[in-house]
């Protein structure tokens, strides 16, 4: 597997997994989320409206609750309903008090509508828009009003949420009904304060499942039946005092939390969208891919950089002697094929040299191996050391070197080989070893073998002649073609 196809196989199982953690957690947070939605978040919040409702609701109620209780009411309707001004002044009073819209009394003896303004008209069991009053006059004697909305019987453009309330007398005989309405608008307003409060829908269903009160953005059904989704849901709202639950309409998640309110004799209803969906999952996603992205680039750049230290590592081995650090035989072969190369196209001179330890053998003998391993580093180290800019020094074998001098003529080579020689016989360290060197400079086109032999037969001349010298393998005059 080469390096990179190496790297890109971990980045992509980082972001696989990266990934794939995004989506698990995502949808383990959703899941947490929408629990406490339904749970907590939206009955809470239907608790709340409710509490709102007793305060800005259910007054009218107790207003209309006073109104039936009031002795007033009762002594002037069993004296016989005489100077009507006097209830006239009495409603127009609690108009004016509480800031209804309208306030209104039926007498059941004489089946007068009172309103604030003056009587205005005489109900009749035949008029299908006085049903109302029959059916409070009718309904379980345990229930003293009902909450209805209705058209104004005064101003039909306008619709009016009202109470009605029974006024029963002294021994408890029904009179007749009184209360007092409020615009509907004003009611939707309070709906309206709800939803923008706590930004959730809010409205109220009557025991069928028909919205009776909604804010002033009216919703797209007017009974919970209609509704895609939410028709599922409508027998467990419609059974239970509390519910919640969710439901799916238009591909968007809704969840829902109901409630009866005893006083309306209706159901409280928060729903809320999903909106975990678009914002936050893009967010996290975003954040882990920016993680993941962060992660992925430093992995990529240890493993790159670990991969170089690696190569350069193995590289160094593959071309290096273990012992001494100079180039092996590989390695030197590949340098000097380059040189070779080179020289053939600038014409420079070139040049081999054999280096070979003087009485090496008796160095191990006389010192141990360990010492004579440490005199081969030092002659490598000192032939590196002198040669570092003009040649290239590698182990031939044993404690012999072979050294390259690009751009040298045998002269040359002979001159800086003459101060490696001297420079390794003078240093100062036990024990002191000395060197041979044979040199040879390539003709035109020679072969490397043809060298190498030229240069050792130079070197065998050097042991020959007394050791610690160099020869250079010149060429005779007469001779035309190389040596050997
Ligand atoms: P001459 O001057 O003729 O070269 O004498 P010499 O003793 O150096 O010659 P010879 O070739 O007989 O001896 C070379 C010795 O080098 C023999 C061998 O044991 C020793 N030798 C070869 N490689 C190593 C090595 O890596 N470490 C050590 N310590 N000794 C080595
Ligand atoms: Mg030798
Ligand atoms: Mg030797």
């Amino acid at each position: 597997m080469t390096r990179n196809k190496f790297t890109w196989l971990l980045v992509s199982l980082i972001l696989f997994g990266f990934i794939i953690t995004s989506f698990v957690s995502y949808h383990v947070a959703h899941k947490a989320l929408e629990e406490q939605i339904k749970r907590d978040s939206l009955p809470l919040t239907s608790d709340n409206i409710y509490s709102e409702i007793q305060q800005d609701l259910i007054r009218p109620i107790f207003i209309s609750s006073l109104m039936a209780q009031d002795t007033f009411v009762r002594d002037w309707t069993l004296s016989g309903e005489r100077e009507p001004e006097k209830i006239f002044q009495y409603l127009e009073e609690i108009k004016r008090q509480y800031g209804t819209v309208t306030s209104f009394f039926v007498s059941d003896r004489t089946n007068r509508y009172y309103h604030y303004s003056g009587v205005l008209k005489n109900i009749s069991e035949d008029d299908p828009r006085d049903g109302w009053y029959y059916r409070v006059k009718a309904q379980n004697p345990g229930k003293d009003y009902e909450v209805n909305i209705d058209h104004d019987k005064a101003n039909p453009d306008q619709v009016v949420v009202f109470v009605n309330y029974r006024v029963y007398d002294f021994e408890h005989r029904f009179l007749g009904v009184i209360g007092v309405g409020l615009s509907s608008n004003a009611v939707a307003g309070v709906i309206e304060k709800y939803k923008k409060r706590y930004e959730r829908e809010v409205y109220f269903i009557n025991e069928l499942g028909e919205v009776t009160l909604q804010g002033a953005q009216r919703l797209d059904f007017h009974a919970i039946q209609e509704k895609e989704g939410l028709k599922e849901l409508a027998t467990q709202i419609l059974t239970s005092p509390s519910m919640s639950g969710s439901y799916t309409a238009d591909g968007e998640e809704f969840y829902v939390s109901s409630r009866w309110v005893e006083e309306f004799q209706w159901y409280l209803i928060v729903q809320q969208k999903d909106k975990f969906n678009s914002k936050i999952f893009v967010e996290t996603l975003f954040n882990d891919f920016s993680i993941s992205i962060l992660v992925a680039v430093i992995v990529i750049f240890i493993a790159q950089f670990s991969f170089r230290g690696y190569q350069a590592r193995l590289e160094r081995m593959a071309t290096t002697d273990k012992l001494t650090g100079t180039y092996n035989r590989q390695a030197f072969d590949d340098i000097v094929n380059k040189c070779f190369k080179d020289t053939a196209q600038s014409g420079a001179p070139c040049s081999i040299a054999l280096l070979d330890v003087d009485h090496f053998k008796s160095v191990n003998d006389s010192y141990g191996h360990q010492i004579g391993d440490h005199v081969l580093q030092r002659v490598a180290h000192e032939c590196q050391r002198r040669l570092t800019d003009s040649g290239f020094v590698c182990r031939w074998g044993g404690e012999e070197f072979i050294i390259l001098l690009p751009r040298y003529d045998a002269k040359q080579a002979e001159k800086v080989l003459e101060e490696l020689r001297q420079s390794i016989e003078q240093q100062h360290m036990k024990p002191k070893v000395s060197v041979s060197i044979g040199v040879a400079e390539r003709i035109a086109n020679e072969n490397i073998d043809t060298l190498i032999h030229r240069a050792d037969t130079a070197m065998y001349q050097a042991k020959e002649h007394g050791r610690n010298q160099v020869r250079v393998a010149w060429l005779s005059e007469e001779q035309s073609s190389p040596l050997i």
